[in-house]
């Protein structure tokens, strides 16, 4: 017999401690159980069809029921489910993935490290980067300069790297030798001040310039951040910002890492956030959308100018993953990458659904809840201000942002709220259509929420 919600419920608040959730409020309230999905819907355990403009957590990029991931999963799990890559072997969709992510990244990189995740990735990058200096005899090079608000996962590592100060205040983070810069968030930081986002860019990656100064040019290792702050509530940075970063790494020798984990593959409108931002990063890091979701895997492209130290300085590197080129997710990686490059997803988002998109958004600033609209590519965030003219704020324990997600819960549209920005990332297979279909879920929950407050 088929389990009714509350019993799914009873069982979930009994046994499952969820990620990034109070579990005294989940045991109360009980979870909402998502049961099925078809290209960008899901219906949960009531029967109510939800439009999922969050693409399941950034990653169900070519939407969900594509059965050529599903056959390319199936065969591999018949033929090999699984074999390490240990010790010098290898499996043919392993080395087959790791050709592919070569041509479909920037010319810089032609190697690969599997991961497990985009958490494990980043611990990778960690280790990599120092490992590099040690190769070069410059131990002393270890910090590794990152953006507050930022986020790079859930391992001791990725937690430390990212700037999420909730996490940071539980269990000692961040562990030494990883330090952090204000973030380039221009309405927040740069519009008070009267700054234009050009000058704020500018300003912004200053920063990184007097952190290297003060820590010491000699001890800094690497900079990261993401191309766009994605769980960090879309922060997408000025134009100014980027160039001006990657001048500043190259000044002083330091390593640029790319976590493209949300970024890569076309949620932008280019293969990767450092093309659409124009840098030239030395690692970077991918998870997510490398396999849709469909199933877990991640990794760090590795840029010729440390590949070559690796490789021919450095002997065995004491580090990997049992599931560091997983068979069956390295079979579905390459499916899902073939998809991509069939269905053009990546031109799509570039010269239609994203100007599409962000002249939707545009629109959007003339509700009366809405301080600022921005997108890039297929992402984008609404910022709700209780005085849009000044873009006064909302008072925190107001918690607007999650009176607007309720809404949004309550009409079948998943969008995400951090703070008061309302944020979506939707499957790079959405139709204009549908993009007009969320816009008038989206329109609508604005208005609940502007009645609720105003
Ligand atoms: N880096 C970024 C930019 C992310 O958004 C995430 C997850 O959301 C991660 C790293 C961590 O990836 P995972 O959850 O696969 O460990």
């Amino acid at each position: 017999m088929s389990r009714t919600t509350q019993d799914w419920q009873a069982a979930d608040a009994a046994h499952f401690l969820h990620p990034f959730t109070d579990f005294d409020a989940l045991a109360k309230k009980g979870s909402r159980i998502i049961e099925r999905a078809e290209n960008i819907y899901l219906w949960d355990s009531e029967g109510h069809k939800i439009l999922d403009a969050m693409s399941g957590l950034w990653c169900v990029n070519v939407g969900y029921g594509r059965q050529e991931l599903i056959d390319a999963a199936t065969a591999q799990l018949k033929q090999l489910p699984f074999y390490n890559a240990f010790f010098q072997t290898a499996t043919p969709p392993a080395i087959e993935l790791a050709e592919l992510l070569s041509e479909v990244t920037p010319p810089q990189f032609r190697h690969v490290f599997f991961s497990g995740s985009g958490s494990e990735g980043n611990d990778t990058v960690v280790r990599m980067v120092r490992r590099y200096w040690d190769v070069l005899g410059q131990p002393e090079r270890k910090v590794i300069i990152s953006r507050n608000n930022a986020y790079h996962g859930s391992t001791m590592a990725g937690a430390s790297l990212g700037g999420m100060s909730g996490m940071h205040a539980q269990g000692g983070l961040p562990i030494p030798d990883i330090t952090h810069i204000e973030q380039p968030y221009w309405y927040e930081l740069g519009r008070p001040q009267g700054l234009s986002r050009d000058d704020f860019g500018r300003l912004a990656a200053s920063w990184l310039e007097k952190k290297i100064l003060e820590v010491g040019p000699e001890r800094v290792a690497a900079f990261i951040g993401e191309p766009v702050q994605g769980a960090g509530g879309v922060i997408i940075p000025p134009a100014t910002y980027w160039p001006a970063i990657q001048a500043i790494c190259d000044k002083y020798g330091i390593l640029l890492v790319s976590d493209e984990v949300i970024c890569g593959f076309g949620r932008t409108g280019r293969w990767w956030g450092c093309e659409t931002m124009g840098t030239r990063p030395d690692l970077m890091t991918f998870a997510k959308g490398v396999t849709s979701g469909y199933i877990p895997l991640g990794g760090v492209m590795v840029g010729e100018r440390v590949a070559r130290v690796l490789i021919e300085q450095g002997g065995e590197f004491n580090h990997g993953y049992t599931y560091s080129g997983h068979p069956v997710a390295c079979a579905v990686a390459l499916a899902n990458i073939r998809l991509i490059q069939r269905e053009r997803l990546v031109d799509r988002v570039r010269d239609d659904l994203g100007p599409y998109l962000a002249q939707h958004f545009e629109a959007l600033k003339a509700h009366p809840l809405v301080g600022d609209a921005e997108t890039c590519g297929l992402m984008g965030a609404v910022v709700l201000a209780r005085d849009k003219a000044s873009g006064t704020p909302f008072a925190s324990d107001l918690e607007v942002g999650m009176v607007c997600r309720g809404h949004c819960f309550g009409n079948g549209l998943i969008m995400r709220a951090v703070g008061d920005r309302m944020i979506i990332a939707p499957p790079l297979v959405m139709t204009r259509d549908q993009i007009d279909e969320m816009m008038v879920l989206i329109k609508r929950c604005l208005d609940l929420t502007w009645a609720d407050v105003k």
